[in-house]
Parts: C-alpha cells; sequence; structure tokens
C-alpha cells in the first residue's frame, strides 16, 4: 500500500487478510464518490436540510468578558441528534447506499455514535445493528432505548470488559463474515485505512465552516483553536481547516479523569505509547505486556484507550498541542458555560471549555480562541447532579 493511509509511521492496515478486500473495496467506493456530483449534492443536502448544517459560530459576549480574549463556540452541539457525530454517519451511510450495502453495523460505548447510526440508517432506509458491551447496555440504557425507537437492533456483547473495545472486535468478526452484504460504520478517525481518512474528511465541514465564518467576523483568524479528543474525529474536523496556518495554535484536550495512573484517565495522546489497536498503528493506553488498560473518564464519549492515528502523527510532530483536563475541572466548566451562557455542554465539549479557562489569559483582549462545542449536555444533567452540579 505505499504510503497509502500512514501518517508518518501511524496508521496502516494491521487487519487479518480476509479483511484487506472489502477495506480495498471501501476504498476504491470512496474514491468514486468523492468525484460523484450526485453524492455530493444529495450529502449537501442532507447536512442542510435534515442535519441543520451550517451550525453558527456564536460569540460569546459574557464569557469573553471574563477569560479576557474573544471567545466563539462553534455550536455542534446544534447540529440533528446532539453532537457532531451525525456528519460522520450521515456520510458514510450514504456511501454504504452507493455500495449497495443492505446492513450497517457498528459498535458503540456510550451509545452516542450507536444513536448517530441509527437516526441516518432510518432516514437512508438501511437496517442498522449496533453492537455494544453488556455493561455498556446496562449503564446508558436511555441511549439503548433510543436506538430501539429509531428501529436499529442492539446486540449486546458479553467478552472481555463487556465494554467499547470488545464491542469492536465483535463488530469486526461480524463484517469479516458478512462482508457483501454489509458495511461497518466506525464513529471516529480510528480503524485501518481508509477509515481515518473518510471520517475526516465527513467532519471537515466543521473547519471548512468554522474558517470562514470567523474570518467573516473577524476578519482573520484565530489564534488558538479548542477541541477534546476521544477517538479524536470533532478535533480533526475543525482543526483540519486550520492545518496549513502556523499562526493558529490547534489543542487538542484529552480526559485526565481522577489521576494519572493506569485506569484512572483517558490521555492516549499524553500519556500513551505505541502500538497496534483495531487495524492501526497508534498511540494508547497499554500495559508493559501490550495489554489494552482500562480507561476512565467522568465524559463517556472520552473513554477510549486509543486514538487516531493522523492525531498521534502532528502531536509527534508538534503541530497540535496536547493537555489533560480532570474530571472535577471539567464538571467545573460544565456549570460555567450553562450558567455564563444559557448553553449545557457535552461533559466532553466542557473539556475544551476547562482548557480554554486556563488558555485565555495568554491570547490578550484582541486575541481570538475558537471551541468546538462538540455536544449538548441534555445526556449528562443527571451525571453531573449526581456530583453535586459541578462547583463554580
Ligand atoms: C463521541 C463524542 C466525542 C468524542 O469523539 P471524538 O471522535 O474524539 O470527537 C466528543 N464529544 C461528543 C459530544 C461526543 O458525543
Amino acid at each position: 500500500m505505499g504510503n497509502k493511509g500512514r501518517y508518518g509511521r501511524f496508521g496502516g492496515q494491521y487487519v487479518p487478510e480476509t479483511l484487506m478486500p472489502p477495506l480495498i473495496a471501501l476504498e476504491e467506493a470512496y474514491d468514486r464518490v468523492s468525484r460523484d456530483r450526485s453524492f455530493i449534492t444529495k450529502l449537501e443536502t442532507y447536512q442542510r436540510e435534515y442535519a441543520g448544517r451550517p451550525t453558527p459560530l456564536t460569540y460569546c459576549e459574557n464569557t469573553s468578558r471574563e477569560l479576557g480574549c474573544r471567545v466563539y463556540l462553534k455550536r455542534e452541539d446544534l447540529l440533528h441528534g446532539g453532537a457532531h457525530k451525525l456528519n460522520n454517519t450521515l456520510g458514510q451511510a450514504l456511501l454504504a447506499k452507493y455500495m449497495g450495502k443492505e446492513r450497517i453495523i457498528a459498535e458503540t460505548g456510550a451509545g452516542q455514535h450507536g444513536v448517530a447510526t441509527a437516526i441516518a440508517g432510518a432516514l437512508l432506509g438501511i437496517p442498522v445493528e449496533v453492537y455494544m458491551g453488556s455493561e455498556d447496555v446496562r449503564r446508558q440504557a436511555l441511549n439503548v432505548e433510543r436506538m430501539n425507537l429509531l428501529g436499529a437492533r442492539v446486540l449486546p456483547v458479553e467478552g472481555g470488559s463487556r465494554t467499547l473495545k470488545d464491542a469492536v472486535n465483535e463488530a469486526l468478526r461480524d463484517w469479516a463474515a458478512n462482508v457483501y452484504s454489509t458495511h461497518y460504520l466506525i464513529g471516529s478517525i480510528v480503524g485501518p485505512h481508509p477509515y481515518p481518512r473518510i471520517v475526516r474528511d465527513f467532519q471537515a465541514v466543521i473547519g471548512r465552516e468554522a474558517r470562514a465564518q470567523v474570518l467573516a467576523k473577524e476578519g482573520r483568524l484565530p489564534d488558538a483553536v479548542v477541541a477534546c479528543v476521544g477517538g479524536g474525529s470533532n478535533a480533526i474536523g475543525i482543526f483540519s481547516a486550520f492545518e496549513s496556518d502556523p499562526g493558529v495554535r490547534l489543542i487538542g484536550v484529552e480526559a485526565g479523569g481522577t489521576g494519572e495512573r493506569a485506569g484512572e484517565h483517558s490521555a492516549t495522546l499524553c500519556l500513551g505509547s505505541e502500538g497496534v489497536l483495531h487495524g492501526a498503528l497508534s498511540l494508547l493506553l497499554q500495559d508493559v505486556h501490550g495489554q489494552i488498560e482500562a480507561t476512565h473518564s467522568v465524559a463517556a464519549g472520552l473513554d477510549y484507550p486509543g486514538v487516531g492515528p493522523e492525531l498521534a502523527y502532528h502531536a509527534s510532530l508538534g503541530r497540535i498541542e496536547t493537555a489533560t483536563v480532570r474530571d472535577e475541572e471539567a464538571l467545573a466548566a460544565f456549570s460555567f458555560l450553562a450558567r455564563r451562557e444559557g448553553i449545557i455542554p457535552a461533559l466532553e465539549s466542557s473539556h475544551a471549555i476547562a482548557h480554554a479557562r486556563k488558555v485565555a489569559p495568554e491570547l490578550g483582549r484582541d486575541g481570538v480562541l475558537v471551541i468546538n462545542l462538540s455536544g449538548r449536555g441534555d445526556k449528562d444533567a443527571g451525571e453531573v447532579m449526581a456530583r453535586g452540579g459541578g462547583n463554580l
């Protein structure tokens, strides 16, 4: 495959031979639809008329006054479904339709990607089955109900730790057995090539819009763009538009959880080491034997032991700055935004907000800061209240 699908040494296709033909077919189909006017027009129409794009870039008056620089939020919380995930599931479901697939499978941890896949499957009339660790099925009952309401079938996975990584293994097994009928819809910029590229391209709409919007409002590029990092799709989605602008700081914020010991965090870029997980070479959280470590975050969507190879590459070059934010800081940022701006952020996005509060003083009064608000926080209200409402 030459350098295709490599980001420096990261990326690649570390999969059993049986998965190579479908990966090659997927890449060919994706290259074809990327040049197909009817596909592009259809996707743009769904994005506009169904999903609600473009999402606004909101200037935050109160936050700006308090933090001492000009703060903008890119409002992916206003996308249909309440998060950026639909950008990807809509694109891939349409791709599956163009490939003539009769069935979509996905894996989900917190359930958000499963719900976004179920939405896209219902819209395009393709049956959806979602693998989910049985422990997650128990913890995320509301999202299981949502998937059922949307007509998707949830398949509980009993193996391993009964969480996300076990669901991914099960989905890969299913795909290998049913490649001709089935599209495997991966939810972040992870997995074997060409997935990291496909998901990045479908999420890049966030950055294209944000760049044009900030230029229109400020007449210049921002000084810094901040996004939270789980697998890395909302971060790469907004960063991609500013990659070639050396004056724009790109800051990826990971879940610092409760501490730096194994099992206390999900800070893969900051604390991980090189290894292969789910078909790609990247950074991951593993022990000395290469076994995947337990992870933790108050934000279920950040609770993943790997990260996209493209982000690992940019971080290794220093193009992307990385930081961690602890559970308590994220909870405080959750309340901060809710009370200052009347916007309840997802706990995932609250990590970006918490770090933006630290970066703002470095930028000065005329500094321009863009935060990617990857999702809304209604889903997290119970968790936050149970922890005392977040400390201001
Ligand atoms: C899933 C999710 C994330 C983490 O996924 P990325 O691929 O890192 O973007 C972040 N924010 C929200 C709201 C999510 O639902």
